[in-house]
Formats: structure tokens, sequence, C-alpha cells
């Protein structure tokens, strides 16, 4: 079975990572969705950007894909054959708001889609994009939280834009 991921990954995080983990040894496929979302305009990195990091960390995985797109991710858990999709519980916060989530996108989607929770590793169950992008322009480090690859794009994002 195929199982779309969906999120901002702005970045991507060890805790993203670990929930792909988790699906993957679950799952045959795993396609990891960079999905647009409007109500966060200033983001980090480009989706580009986006995708082409989670490309390189996957590369060598053939089970796992990435795919980017400004549309519902119940419309692209169709497009992409997929009959659920994942999502990363950390806390009673993040339950709450996606069993309103899972509900809707079941009904968006004429119950074809079904959401599939996996929960958080105890030691990432803080992690999250914003607490990166805060300790990061704290100028504080970032390793226990991203891969060595994410850390370094975002410096190397910091330093051109020095200029
Ligand atoms: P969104 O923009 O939908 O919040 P995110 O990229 O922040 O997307 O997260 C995508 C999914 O990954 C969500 O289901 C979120 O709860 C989950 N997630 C984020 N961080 C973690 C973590 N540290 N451990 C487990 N799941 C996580």
């Amino acid at each position: 079975m195929r199982v779309l991921y969906p999120g901002s990954f702005d970045p991507i995080t060890k805790g993203h990572m670990n929930i792909i983990k988790q699906a993957s040894e679950l799952f045959e496929e795993v396609i990891v969705a960079v999905l647009v979302n409007p109500n966060k305009k200033n983001t980090f990195f480009t989706v580009k950007e986006r995708v082409d990091m989670i490309d390189e960390l996957y590369k060598d995985n053939p089970h796992i894909k990435v795919v980017s797109g400004q549309i519902a991710s119940t419309d692209m858990a169709i497009e992409q054959d997929c009959k659920a999709i994942i999502r990363g519980l950390r806390s009673i916060s993040d339950f709450a708001n996606e069993i309103e989530m899972a509900q809707i996108n079941r009904d968006i989607s004429n119950n074809q889609i079904n959401t599939v929770s996996l929960f958080a590793e105890r030691t990432l169950q803080n992690v999250s994009s914003s607490v990166v992008k805060e300790v990061f322009s704290l100028n504080k480090d970032i390793s226990r939280y991203v891969d060595p690859l994410i850390k370094e794009k975002m410096e190397e994002k910091r330093y051109n834009d020095r200029f």
C-alpha cells in the first residue's frame, strides 16, 4: 500500500524523519508531499528547496518519494494513488487538530481518504520546524533537531542572505 505524508516541511526535522521511518516500516511506499500552506506566508525555504533536500535525504531509498503542489492533501493523495494520509502526533493539542482534519479529509474526499496517525518518538516530541527556525535564529546549535544536510543548507542560506 502507498501512503501520503503531507506537510510544510519548512524544514524537514528529525521528528518528520522518524515518522517517515515508522511509515516505511509499515507501508510499501511513502510519498512525502510538500504542500503550500496559504496560511504560512513567511517561509524559510522555497517549496523547491524543501523538495530538493528531502530528495537528497532519501535518494538511496526507492520506497520513499517526494512530490509537491498547491492542492488539498486529499487531492494529492488521490492523484498519487494513495489510500491514506499519514500524520504524526506529538501531543494532545496535535490530537485535537488532527482528529478534526481526519474527519474533514474523509468528508471532502467522499470517504476515499483515511488518516493513519503515528506517534512521535519520546525524544523528538518537542521538535517542530518552528522550533528549529527559532533556535537557528538565536545562533544556537540545531544538530539535535535536523539532519546535518538540513543544518548545512540553513547555514548556507544565512550566509547568502548577508549580501
Ligand atoms: P503542517 O504544516 O501540516 O503542520 P508540518 O510539516 O509541520 O505540517 O508537519 C507535518 C506532519 O508531521 C504533521 O502531522 C505533524 O504533526 C507531524 N510532525 C511534525 N513534527 C513532528 C515530530 N517531532 N514528531 C512526530 N510528528 C511530527
